[in-house]
């Protein structure tokens, strides 16, 4: 769902509050802060208030973001000045000092933006030690092992992060005092030989960026803070905003605050968990911690760290306390919250809660419990539930049978549920170079890093041998509605050779690997998958009785259904697409596409020879044999929608695509003439080629096609309306209400749509006559052609419905190829011109602006026209908000997207008002 932000850099810096601390249970901000603090900054701000137990701190304002590049990273000393009296404060909610040789204090700095964006910008840990610090740090923990470790920790992370000074420099140097001091694990090396590290460490910042290691922790924070502004603006946080449509302009928040250890022995511990599952939406208690571990362990994916109830045996106080205060943020929340706990010698503290992602599985099923556990109201359950989530349950599962069949290879965490089957990759870069060649691939890694983000999002579904249920592979898979296995610990995973093995067997790149995210079983084979449980009750095959998700499923629509202001339609071209789209709950057909009709068994040969014929009385022959099959597919759709519109479109798109390729035909006919195979078949060839060449075109979208074709050949508009009409007059005599809407396309001019509203009125005036019987119907048009838009007052005076077709329309308002704009589409994008696909989600400042012009005067001439539209738009959540603020009757959406558009148009209502 793209997110609604207020533009923050419209805000000035200059004389405004800039850094907000919380501390000794008071904080100056709040969770409605998210804008200015952040996601983290806001919530460190609400569980200060709650009197939780927070490390104190302060937040530099996603503001300061905004102004550090407008002012090309320089801030005004009004800044500085403010983070200087912060740190003041904080020293002294503390009790120690930054830099002190006794009594250090350690801070971390941490990204926090509107929307999380896990693990895509930077961190510092233990920011505040140097040579004399290191000491105090020693002398007040009686630890100079663990001392000497944060310091090395942190000059690592400042080198990469800050100075950018390649990780594996440092890790070189790492090693090799290892390897001198002859141990393997990290844990083996004591005080002396780190100290030897921090030595070494030093010589190569020295080396590298030219200067020595900065010893004044108060400019190390300001290149801290500055570096983790910087990393707003990396590729992956730029590839991530990219594909969660969170604009580049809102920034980042820094959170400075008072570091506490989860490494400083065996009564330390550092965690990671959610108050629901998030996977499944299970209400249990869920998360995972590593004993004598430091923050990122955890997400990073490197150690596979202990499920939480085990907490309960080792901290059994820590384990209550946590258990109570994540359950009252739920309560605060009204949400499931993802939160992140460090415990420092029994003591627990608490270092973020967020409302926690989740599948959109655990979407509905969280939402429905929190109604019946009377936490929240059906509407906020709405407002709650991505529309997208909709669409992840109707997503394919395996065939039991065909599943059971094959054995299991090896298992792992269950991360996200989803049927996922595809060739092997080791590589996000080949996740993507082959499923751009239309390949279903299966990415397979030891562990993700954010990096990954594209090749994650174009694989079928994400395996990993190591990390937890919170890594970040588990994570964004989730986000993603992808299905993930993460820690399938048995996998051995050589990503340089490309090929894994498991239990004695190997597995090379492009091998077929399918895996159920919901078991978290893996099996190497291919498999086809089956539809969804929703699917099934909805097709008949499954009682609604027996799908606990199904019946949730459809709960959460019906409350939606109370909200909606704009009626849900579907496009849909067969009885059985209509018969689904009303399973779904669509109210009518918005579009149906006549000509795909033409393309059903058998009918090519007919609408060819009616293509081909030179007069009118051959054309009307091939008319006349098409007429009972469109009369029959007509038939079907109105019974299947019971009486509800039925919006069907006259002829659309230029002739020649439904006549065989020019190129092909010639080497047909080139191939024939070789075999002096002359005759019937040769002569039928040549003449298709020739009437090929004639319907030849430079720009067939601005060619004859829509409205044009039927202004030539009226005769086709003839036969689609008595097909229309007879369909309607045979079930109208069977006692079948029908509504049609037969729809003109592509009109720019009135006089268009009034020749061929003669037509129509004509011949079903001839039809109701011949049948005996009268059925109401309307003649609309189109609106998806710029001209058309902006004459639509004079259009609405023969228009008795308008309905938007926004591909079009957006395809000659941009001039935007539809089907040629992936070629520069990406560019643009990286280049920051345009910031989504203008075919994806609607345009609003160019084509909206012709939408709502459109509706003004079409209204203006008659004022109960109704609106609607069926360009791909209508089954895009933003884009439904603004077709909310201008007043449209109704959407109308592929039928798979019709529960998403049910659930987008309430909230769309539930947050304007129309003529916002
Ligand atoms: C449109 O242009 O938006 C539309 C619905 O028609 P088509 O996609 O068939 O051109
Ligand atoms: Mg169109």
């Amino acid at each position: 769902m793209a997110k609604k932000v207020r533009n923050t850099t419209t805000r000035a810096v200059r004389g405004a509050k800039h850094v907000y601390f919380f501390g000794n249970g008071k904080a100056e901000g709040g969770r409605a802060m998210r804008d200015t603090l952040g996601g983290k900054g806001a919530g460190l701000a609400e569980m200060t208030n709650a009197g939780l137990p927070v490390p104190p701190g302060f937040t530099i304002s996603t503001a300061v973001c905004s102004a550090f590049y407008k002012q090309k990273g320089k801030l005004a000393p009004a800044v500085d000045a403010e983070i200087a009296v912060n740190l003041k404060k904080l020293e002294k909610a503390a009790g120690a000092t930054l830099g002190s040789a006794t009594n250090p204090l350690l801070v971390s700095v941490r990204s926090g933006a509107k929307f999380s964006m896990p693990g895509m910008m930077d961190t510092i840990l233990n920011l505040g030690l140097n040579d004399a610090a290191v000491e105090g740090l020693k002398a007040r923990t009686s630890n100079g092992r663990f001392a000497f470790d944060s310091y090395r920790r942190f000059m690592q992370m400042f080198g990469s992060v800050v100075l950018e000074i390649p990780k594996e420099t440092f890790e070189h140097e790492f090693s090799a005092v290892k390897r001198a001091k002859g141990v393997t694990l990290d844990t083996g090396l004591d005080e002396e030989a780190l100290r030897e590290v921090v030595l070494r460490y030093k010589q190569v910042v020295r080396a590298r960026s030219g200067r020595d290691f900065p010893q004044e922790p108060r400019e190390q924070l300001t290149m801290a803070r500055d570096a983790v502004f910087r990393s707003w603006m990396n590729p992956r946080a730029q590839e991530y905003r990219r594909i969660y449509e969170i604009p580049d302009h809102i920034g980042t928040a820094v959170n400075v605050q008072m570091m506490v250890f989860g490494n400083s022995g065996d009564r330390s511990a550092t965690g990671v968990g959610f108050t629901r599952n998030p996977a499944t939406g299970a209400k249990e208690f869920y998360g995972e911690f590593l004993v004598n571990a430091q923050g990122e362990d955890v997400v990073a994916g490197i150690r596979t760290p202990q499920p939480i109830a085990e907490l309960q045996k080792v901290m059994p106080k820590a384990y209550k306390q946590l258990k109570e205060i994540t359950t009252r943020l739920e309560r605060t929340y009204k949400d499931i919250q993802d939160f992140e706990f460090t415990i420092q010698d029994d003591r627990l503290f608490m270092l973020q809660t967020r409302n926690g992602k989740r599948t959109g599985y655990a979407a509905v099923k969280i939402a429905t419990d929190f109604v019946a556990e009377g936490l929240i109201s059906p509407k906020e359950a709405i407002l709650q539930i991505d529309p997208e989530s909709l669409s992840q349950l109707l997503a394919p599962g395996f065939d039991p049978k065909e599943w059971n069949a094959i054995p299991v290879a090896t298992r792992g965490l269950a991360a996200s549920p989803g049927a996922a089957s595809g060739q092997v990759v080791f590589s996000a870069e080949d996740a993507v170079r082959w499923s751009d060649a239309g390949k279903a691939v299966v990415l397979v890694r030891r562990e993700t890093v954010p990096d990954d983000i594209r090749g994650m999002f174009v694989s079928q579904g994400i395996l990993t041998a190591t990390g937890g249920m919170t890594s970040h592979a588990a994570v964004v898979g989730r986000q993603m509605g992808k299905p993930s296995i993460v820690g399938a610990a048995e996998l051995e995973v050589d990503e340089g050779l490309k090929q894994f093995s498991v239990k004695g067997q190997t597995v090379r790149e492009g091998d077929f690997v399918s895996f159920d995210g919901l078991t978290g079983e893996v099996k190497l084979a291919k498999v086809a998958s089956k539809p969804s449980e929703i699917l099934q009750v909805v097709a008949g095959d499954l009682s609604p009785k027996k799908s606990d998700i199904y019946r949730r499923f459809s709960q959460v629509l019906l409350w939606a259904d109370k909200y909606r202001r704009m009626e849900v339609r579907a496009n849909a071209d067969q009885p059985d697409q209509a018969e689904m789209a009303f399973a779904f709950g669509a109210h009518g057909i918005g579009l149906c596409r006549t000509e795909h009709m033409f393309f059903g068994e058998g009918r090519i040969p007919i609408v060819q020879r009616m293509i081909l014929a030179d007069n009118e009385a051959d054309r009307r022959a091939a008319l006349q044999e098409l007429l009972p099959l469109q009369r029959k597919d007509f038939y079907g759709i109105f019974k299947a929608m019971r009486g509800q519109p039925v919006t069907i479109r006259t002829i659309d798109p230029p002739l020649h695509e439904f006549l065989p390729k020019r190129e092909d035909l010639m080497v047909e006919i080139a191939k024939l003439g070789g075999n002096l195979a002359t005759g019937p078949s040769f002569e039928r060839k040549l003449a298709l080629l020739r009437r090929v060449e004639q319907l030849h075109e430079f720009n067939p979208m601005l060619g004859h096609r829509g409205v044009r074709l039927g202004i030539t050949y009226p005769e086709i508009t003839e036969m689609q309306t008595r097909a229309i009409m007879e369909a309607a007059c045979q079930l109208a005599k069977e006692g079948i209400k029908v509504m049609p809407e037969i729809m003109i396309p592509l009109v720019g001019h009135v006089r268009e749509l009034r020749d061929q509203k003669a037509v129509v009125d004509r011949v079903a005036a001839a039809v109701m006559k011949e049948a005996g019987v009268r059925v109401k119907y309307l003649v609309g048009t189109m609106i998806e052609v710029p001209r058309g838009a902006m004459t639509a007052d004079q259009i609405a005076g023969e228009a008795e419905f308008f309905s938007f077709g926004t591909n079009d329309l957006t395809q000659m308002t941009y001039g935007f190829s539809r089907d040629d704009i992936g070629k520069f589409l990406r560019v643009y994008q990286d280049k920051k011109i345009l910031d989504k696909d203008p075919f994806t989600t609607l345009d609003v400042e160019g084509v909206g602006f012709m939408v709502r012009t459109a509706v003004e005067l079409g209204r203006r001439t008659r004022p109960n026209l109704k609106v609607g539209v069926c360009g791909e738009h209508g089954g895009d959540p933003s884009s439904i908000h603004f077709f909310e603020r201008v007043g449209l009757n109704y959407v109308s959406c592929s039928p798979y997207r019709v529960p998403v558009a049910r659930l987008a148009a309430a909230q769309a209502a539930l947050a304007v008002k129309v003529g916002d």
